[in-house]
Order: C-alpha cells, then structure tokens, then sequence
C-alpha cells in the first residue's frame, strides 16, 4: 500500500522513537484521499497538529518521491474509541489551541538569549535541567517582571529538549485552565489528561494565572503531582515568587518551592547593550555603537520595550529609504521617551544638580575632582542625557571631554552606580522628577 511505502521513505529520516510517537500512529484514508491530496487520519489532537505542523512537507515529499506529485496533506482527528472525525484546523480554531500549547517559537533558544547579571541563574538552571532533567532541580520554578524574558528561557528549554527528541509540552496557565474547562464540559477529560500526562517536559508559563477555582487548581494540583512522581522534568514561571502569588493554595505553593527558584531582575546597562547588539544582529540592523548605548540608556528595562524600538527604528528606516543616525533614532523614540522635554536645557540641571547637593554650578562645570564635583558632574550627564536632546557628542563638548565615547563610559558608571547604590538611585529619580514638573 503507498501509505506503507512512504512510510518507509519517511523513516529514513525520522529517528526511531519521533517516528512511532507521531507518524506511526496516523492511519491511511484511502477513501478521503485523491492524488493530489492525501489524508491521514491521527488518533489525538496532539499527535495531529505536531504532525500538521512537523511534517506535513516531509511527508508530501515522500509521497512525491513515489508517485511524482506533491500533494496537500490534510490531518484529521480519528479518536480510536469513537467515530468522529475533526480536522486539524476546526481543533486549532476550537477545540484547545493546541497548535499555540505545544508549539515552540524557534527563534526563543539559548543560543539568542543574553546572559547577563540580571539572569544568570536562572540561565544556567534551565540549561542544567535541559541537560539533566529530573536529576538537579524539580520543579524549577522562574519568575521575574513583565518583558524581562521568562518565556524566552522557558521556550528554549522546550527547543532544546524537542532536540533532543524530548516530548514537550508548553502551556500557558491561561491554556491549561481554558482547556480543562472544555473538557469538562464536553466530558472528555481522558482527552485531557492523556495530554498532560504525556511528556517529558512540562513547561508552564506565568503561573500568577492559573484560575483561582477550586478544581482547576486540584487538577493542576494532580498534573504536578503525577508528572513529578514519573520524573517528568517540571518547569514553572510567574511574575512573582510563587509565595506571593495571591489566591495560590498552600499545598500548591509548597511544591512550587520543592525545588530549585530562580529570578530574573531588570537587565543593567551592560546586558541592555548586549541585548540591543544581539538583537540588531540577528534582525540585521545596522547602528552605530553610539546609537546602542543611547537605546539602552534612554528606554526602561523592558526587554520587550527595546526590541519594538528596534523594529520600529528599522522599519521607519527602510520606508524611508534613510540611514540610521542618531538624530533618525531620536525623533523615531520620541513617543517612547515620556520623560523627554525639548526645552529642558542643560543650565537648568546644573542648577537643580547643584542646589540638591550643596555646591556651585561653576563648579561642576570646571574640571574639578573633589569626590562631590565628581559625583555631580556624573549625575548632570546622566540626566542630560535622559532629560534633553543633546547627543553624547553635544554633552562631551559641554564639558569638554574628550568624544562620545567619554560621556557613554560616564553613562555605564553611573548605571552601574546605580544598580549597587538604591540612595544613589533615589537621588536620581527625585532629581529628574523635580526636572520635569518644572516643566
Ligand atoms: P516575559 O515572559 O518575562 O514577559 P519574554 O520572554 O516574552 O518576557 O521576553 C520579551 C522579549 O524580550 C522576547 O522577545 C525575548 O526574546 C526578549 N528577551 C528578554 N530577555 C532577553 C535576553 N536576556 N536575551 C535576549 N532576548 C531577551
Ligand atoms: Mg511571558
């Protein structure tokens, strides 16, 4: 029979255990299917779209190889116990959103992900338990604010272990919940559970969202339990430390410390730079480094804030056909610089600088290099930097440094000042919000 021949071809390159797990299991439709169009039937929603999605043209290509024509390859859901018959898209559309709760973004890997002082725990956590699941850390549990990568690291644990023909399973805990309350609903929790209790891996995304209802809590509470019994390697992120995760049961909590927690903080500058220099890399955006270390001194520590900079900066650049320089990425950001004001002059922060710290504006204009003139002249800078329009070159000859590159290594002390020293911080900000409501 073709379906056994091709089959056969696929085999050659599919490993073993990929191929019984998934196209071993699809049955051949001779009545539903014509030359140009083939279908297969698959017992679950799970085996069906990861086939639709996986190999779909490796399988059409096969059939090419033995009867010369490539042709569509449409998956259906034949569940073995009754006789309905659903295709692949009316379960994508409906059912369960399988396709989004198992399927990976392949840009999210190790390889593109930063490591800076902000995540290197929780890096090498998720890298260790992708080498050795079950053996370090289980459950790991991720957490940290909004934008600062947890689903990047989550989801690279899934690339790597489908690599490694792991069995994923990522979900959200918005997913987790909205499918257990389907199928209770149409009484096919077995379909459920035969699901979640399938994999090697089990990654749950921002957890603060699991349902406060009582029993979607007990069945994720017997998911974690079941998995965990198996060795299955548990993976879990939320956006805060699972105790503070309010409506949260104890015995869920509890587990959720069992093993190992990793946070991951707002990036420092240095890291924002990298990130910026990574991404420009892999999107192919060419700026100067000028431009990188004003990025990232001038947006928030929203990782996902700089890379819509990014795209917005490339794609302005492209429709307008215009190179990229800084005065471009200035007038691109504005909307991104809230605390931007045009008429904020650099007199008017030394004056407030120097007022907040008992000294004279000349002097912090002159060359000066009492430990207090020092620390005023950084925190003019950074503020100037922050507050007005001038670039680094106009600030350097301000105060008649050397180029640029002088004022961007003042920036990155004082970042750094600011990442070790919170009254240093708090300074700062009490000094750029009197700055802006003058204005
Ligand atoms: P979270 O889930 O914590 O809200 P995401 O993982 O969705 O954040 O990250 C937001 C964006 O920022 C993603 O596109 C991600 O690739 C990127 N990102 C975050 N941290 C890093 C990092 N350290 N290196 C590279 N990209 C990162
Ligand atoms: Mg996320």
């Amino acid at each position: 029979m073709i379906f056994d021949l091709v089959k056969n071809e696929l085999k050659k390159s599919i490993p073993d255990d990929e191929f019984s797990r998934y196209i071993g299991q699809l049955t051949y439709s001779e009545e539903e299917s014509y030359p140009d169009c083939v279908c297969l039937n698959a017992p679950n929603p799970y085996v069906a779209t990861w086939v639709q999605t996986k190999y779909s043209s490796k399988i059409a290509g096969a059939f090419q190889e033995i009867n010369g024509t490539v042709p569509q390859v449409v998956i259906k859901i034949k569940y073995p116990q009754a006789r309905t018959v659903i295709s692949v898209d009316e379960v994508l559309q409906k059912e369960i959103k399988t396709a989004k709760s198992t399927l990976l973004n392949p840009s999210y890997t190790f390889e593109s992900f930063v490591i800076g002082r902000s995540n290197d725990l929780a890096f090498s956590v998720a890298k260790a338990v992708c080498e050795n699941p079950d053996i370090l850390y289980n459950p790991v549990f991720i957490y940290g604010g909004v934008g600062l990568g947890k689903t990047h690291l989550l989801q690279a644990i899934g690339n790597a272990a489908v690599k490694n023909n792991k069995h994923v399973i990522y979900s959200t805990c918005d997913q987790f919940t909205n499918e257990f309350i389907f199928h209770i609903n149409n009484h096919s929790m077995e379909r459920f559970r035969e699901k979640y209790r399938y994999c090697d891996f089990f990654l749950i995304d921002d957890v603060q969202f699991l349902s406060t209802r009582e029993s979607t809590q007990e069945e994720f509470f017997n998911t974690f339990n079941d998995l965990h019994n198996d060795k299955k390697q548990i993976v879990l992120t939320a956006d805060k430390n699972p105790k503070l995760i309010a409506g949260l049961e104890e015995r869920l909590k509890s587990r959720f410390m069992w093993g190992m927690i990793a946070d991951i903080q707002r990036p420092d500058l240095e890291t924002k730079i990298a990130i910026i220099k990574k991404k420009c890399e892999i999107d192919q955006i060419k700026i100067g480094e000028e431009i990188v270390n004003y990025i990232a001194t001038i947006l928030e520590e929203n990782v996902r804030e700089i890379e819509g900079a990014l795209i917005r900066i490339r794609a302005y650049a492209n429709m307008l056909n215009q190179a990229v320089t800084i005065d471009f990425v200035k007038d691109t950001l504005k909307d991104y610089i809230k605390e931007k004001r045009e008429n904020i002059t650099m007199e008017e922060i030394i004056t407030t600088v120097a007022k907040e710290l008992n000294c004279r504006p000349s002097e912090i204009r002159s060359k000066v290099r009492t430990k207090q003139i020092v620390n005023a002249r950084r925190m003019v800078i950074f503020l100037a930097h922050k507050l007005t329009q001038n670039s680094m070159r106009v600030i350097a000859e301000y105060f008649e440094m050397k180029d640029h590159s002088a004022v961007s290594h003042a920036l990155r002390t004082i970042s750094q000042i600011i990442a070790n020293d919170a009254d240093f911080k708090l300074q700062i900000d009490k000094l750029s919000s009197k700055i802006t409501s003058a204005h």
